[in-house]
């Protein structure tokens, strides 16, 4: 299938490095694949360290134009971007389909998600005061200034095609810090096509380039991008595995990093919950993006007094989800984004089924469409043992445990490396505050499925990453702080 765009400009096979659409240096390219069709869509340049270093470059030479504009200026700037997203919607939701496989009204919905961040932080960016604090001498002023950190770099993942670029580059461009940015090799024209809307709406050469590479190329841009000693910051988001590697090789330099990673979602419902609400949620947190998200509740934790009650309701919910390629208006969930990634799934599958889950539902390919698009499923009798109890599974997989006490839904719960979000179910506000409190995650969602938002701080702790994007806090990982000391003043 040829992809149909209004604009067919927006679909490019060069990336975009110092205000240039190039090719790698070796003229090599490689496939991007439609995960529902496996049909290329695309060829795009297969770079590594030296492209890389000049993307870099370019960035440290647009660097300081840049951060003198007025934040007004870069704002209105970014303004522009977002509204170029957004005027162009149509267009950037059929190309992420086509990479990602995401249904194409889920794709629209990220397109509005990955342009709010540049609107929403062009005008944070204007808010980004310095403080004055009381010396402890009677001639001295403390002055603080919050600067712009100089030249960035971001790597993102393949999950969230346009919003994980832009969370990280709304940000620095806004507070006037340069970024290039490697988008995953499974998606990268998403990633393209915002350069092509930035690139139009005025943005610099420089300030905002884009490098592609294969999988075995990113080791080699990676390596350039954590290594030189020009680029001041790295926000990556992806598997901890890859950032604890990126986080030691930035060690080298000092770089700040900003690392947001795999999650293991608990979903905790208590006995008093409201269930439309349990279930509203699931619809979210497991089958948007056929479950593909860091966020994706991973453990369905229900109480025993409601669990049958909410196992009967999640079949239901699940029997009406649609399992067909992102270009058909009937689609609820899409492909899975490769076959390695559906034989996670099975396997997850499988492991429960011999560990004594009981599969109420689904648990297999689809058969019509079959590769990559793997039935909603859902299973019952989960405990800890089980492989995608500790790992993400990355599918639309619920698996229910049972627990009789608070005490032991927080414990499971937290028994866990990682600690990104958790959701929790009840209408006991006394409940939600202790188990809020005590679970171990960066975001608990409260009686809902959905947290993500340009105003709120997206983040983990634990092994699921360092710092916060989004809010007033995502902007701070883009700044340094300058103290200066004056004295003499008599
Ligand atoms: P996922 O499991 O979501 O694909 P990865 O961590 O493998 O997560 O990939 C996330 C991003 O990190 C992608 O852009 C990928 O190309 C990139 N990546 C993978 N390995 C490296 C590496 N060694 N150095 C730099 N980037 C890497």
């Amino acid at each position: 299938m040829t992809l149909q765009l209004s604009d067919p400009d927006l679909l490019r096979s060069q990336a975009y490095v110092d205000g240039a659409w190039v090719d790698a240096d070796s003229g090599a390219t490689f496939p991007v694949v439609d995960p529902a069709t496996g049909d290329a869509i695309a060829q795009v340049p297969r770079m590594g360290a030296a492209e890389t270093r000049r993307a870099i470059e370019g960035a440290e030479r647009a660097r300081e134009a840049w951060a003198a504009l007025l934040a007004k200026d870069r704002a209105r700037l970014l303004r522009d971007l977002a509204d170029a997203m957004l005027a162009n919607a149509d267009d950037l939701a059929a190309i992420m389909t086509a990479e990602q496989g995401k249904p194409v009204g889920e794709a629209k919905a990220e397109v509005a998600y990955a342009a709010s961040f540049f609107e929403w932080f062009g005008e944070e960016a204007k808010r980004v005061y310095g403080e004055t604090i009381p010396a402890p001498m009677p001639e001295r002023r403390i002055v603080v200034l919050r600067q712009p950190i100089g030249v960035t770099v971001g790597i993102t993942p393949w999950n969230f095609p346009s919003a994980m670029p832009t969370r990280k580059a709304a940000p620095a461009l806004a507070v006037g810090c340069p970024m290039v940015l490697k988008p995953a090799e499974q998606t990268p024209l998403s990633a393209l096509a915002v350069a092509v809307l930035a690139e139009r709406v005025g943005i610099p050469a420089g300030v905002f380039s884009i490098v592609t590479g294969d999988a075995e190329d990113a080791p080699l841009i990676g390596g350039e991008m954590t290594s030189n000693p020009l680029v001041r910051k790295l926000s990556f988001t992806g598997s901890t595995e890859v950032g604890k590697l990126l986080m030691e090789q930035c060690s080298r330099t000092v770089k700040k990093v900003s690392l947001e990673l795999g999650g293991n979602a608990p979903f905790l419902v208590f006995d008093d919950a409201d269930l439309d609400d349990a279930i509203a949620a699931i619809n979210v947190a497991k089958y948007r993006n056929a479950g593909q998200t860091c966020i994706s509740a991973n453990r369905v934790l229900v109480q025993a007094g409601i669990h049958d009650a909410f196992v009967e309701r999640v079949v239901e919910l699940s029997k009406t989800v649609t399992v067909a390629p992102g270009f058909d208006p009937a689609a609820t969930i899409g492909p899975l984004i490769d076959e390695p990634a559906l034989a996670k799934v099975a396997r997850h599958v499988d492991d429960a089924r011999a560990r004594g889950g009981e599969v109420l539902l689904g648990g297999g390919v689809h058969e019509q469409h079959g590769r990559t698009f793997f039935l909603p499923t859902v299973i019952t009798g989960a405990d800890m043992s089980w492989q995608m109890s500790n790992e993400e599974t990355f599918g639309p997989v619920t698996a229910v445990h049972r627990f009789e006490r608070e005490e032991d839904a927080i414990r499971i719960a937290n028994d866990t490396p990682f600690g990104l979000a958790a959701y929790l179910f009840s209408r006991d506000h006394a409940r939600i505050w202790r188990a809020g409190e005590a679970l171990d995650y960066g975001m608990i969602a409260i009686n809902t499925g959905f947290i993500s938002a340009a105003e709120a701080p997206f983040g983990g702790v634990k092994e699921s990453g360092i710092g916060r994007e989004g809010s007033h806090h995502g902007i701070e990982d883009f700044l340094e702080l300058k103290y200066m000391a004056w004295a003499g003043i008599r």
